[in-house]
């Protein structure tokens, strides 16, 4: 069972950002308004999010780490309709598999905080720790049983960049929601909750800010909004290319394709435009469900999106192109 564990949570915890996602994640499922992230050596030697959430019920701790157990969906109407960004009940049974991984939890109403750890897979019994509210949890030691996946994780440094990106992606998504990242302890992100240009601006940077369009367009059910900048902003490269389906990033070739038009159409010129963009669509007409990690889409109606989404920035790039 615990080699089963192993090899499905490869698909799961490629890599430190990988677990860094889904815990940012379960810590906005449980409508926290500040997250901290600290990690040590790019987040292999430890990677911990503590939230001011709801919690986790002492009677549900173990049952978190359990596979296929989630909290969030009780129904195949709710699947329908997913709200939350975890559904599956997968990521924490994968990353507990893998990892040392502890959680610390005092839900609404308790008298104190439970904590719970896993060791490659085995549970310790609960036990009473201090904490004012909110969730942490805590991965440690990343693939220290499985030698051979360890040996594919990169240096420090990528693999600090990649819980980075990760870490822009959500903070993002969410900027009525404050983060903070710190990295062998100096502080690397500080980000307050705010208005959604002022965190695009902090997190892409005043450049950025100063170069790109907002836009706001609507129609029918769907409505695209952001930001855009213009392709002569390529300082930041391919990286700075953000795109979201109601709040989860994705990365979709058919809306990559209707920007990369919209710009090539205006601008003449496709390469390294920068933009963050938010589609808001009926959860209906949207599949999620299509991978574990999430990032890719199906739509219903893929043509109406893509000539929806071309249309909008066009219309917003056009406003400014002469
Ligand atoms: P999923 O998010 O798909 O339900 P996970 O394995 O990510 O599955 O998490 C399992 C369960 O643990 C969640 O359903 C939730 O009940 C609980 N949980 C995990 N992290 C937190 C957190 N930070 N705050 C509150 N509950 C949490
Ligand atoms: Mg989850």
């Amino acid at each position: 069972d615990v080699l089963i564990s192993q090899i499905a949570a490869g698909e799961v915890v490629e890599r430190p950002a990988s677990a860094l996602k889904e815990f940012l994640e379960n810590s906005l499922d449980a409508q926290s308004t500040d997250i901290a992230v600290s990690l040590q050596q790019g987040g292999i030697k430890s990677l911990r999010v503590a939230d001011d959430g709801i919690g986790i019920p002492k009677e549900e701790l173990a049952l978190a780490l359990a596979r296929h157990a989630t909290s969030k969906i009780a129904s195949l109407e709710d699947l329908e309709n997913v709200a939350s960004l975890g559904f599956r009940g997968e990521a924490l049974a994968s990353v507990a598999s893998v990892s040392r991984l502890s959680l610390t939890s005092r839900a609404r109403g308790e008298r104190h905080a439970w904590r719970i750890d896993a060791d490659g897979g085995q549970y310790s019994a609960l036990q009473p720790a201090a904490l004012e509210g909110g969730s942490i949890v805590e991965m440690q030691d990343l693939y220290f049983n499985t030698p051979a996946r360890r040996k594919f994780l990169k240096t420090e440094a990528t693999e600090f960049g990649h819980c980075e990106e990760a870490f822009k992606r959500v903070a993002l998504s969410r900027p009525d929601v404050g983060f903070q990242l710190t990295h062998n302890g100096s502080a690397k992100w500080r980000l307050p909750s705010s208005e959604a240009s002022k965190r695009i601006g902090a997190v892409l940077g005043t450049e950025f800010a100063a170069a790109a369009l907002p836009l706001d367009e609507q129609g029918g059910a769907l409505r695209l909004w952001g930001m855009a900048a213009k392709p002569t902003f390529s300082r930041m490269g391919r990286d700075a290319q953000y795109v979201y389906v109601n709040g989860r990033f994705v990365r979709d070739k058919l809306i990559a394709h209707a920007i990369r038009q919209a710009y090539q159409d205006v601008l003449h010129h496709e390469r390294h435009p920068a933009f963050v963009l938010f589609l808001e669509i009926d959860p209906a007409l949207v599949d999620a469900n299509v991978h574990p990690t999430k990032t890719e889409v199906r739509f219903r109606d893929g043509q109406a999106v893509h000539r929806f989404i071309f249309h909008s920035l066009h219309k917003a790039l056009a406003t400014t192109a002469g």
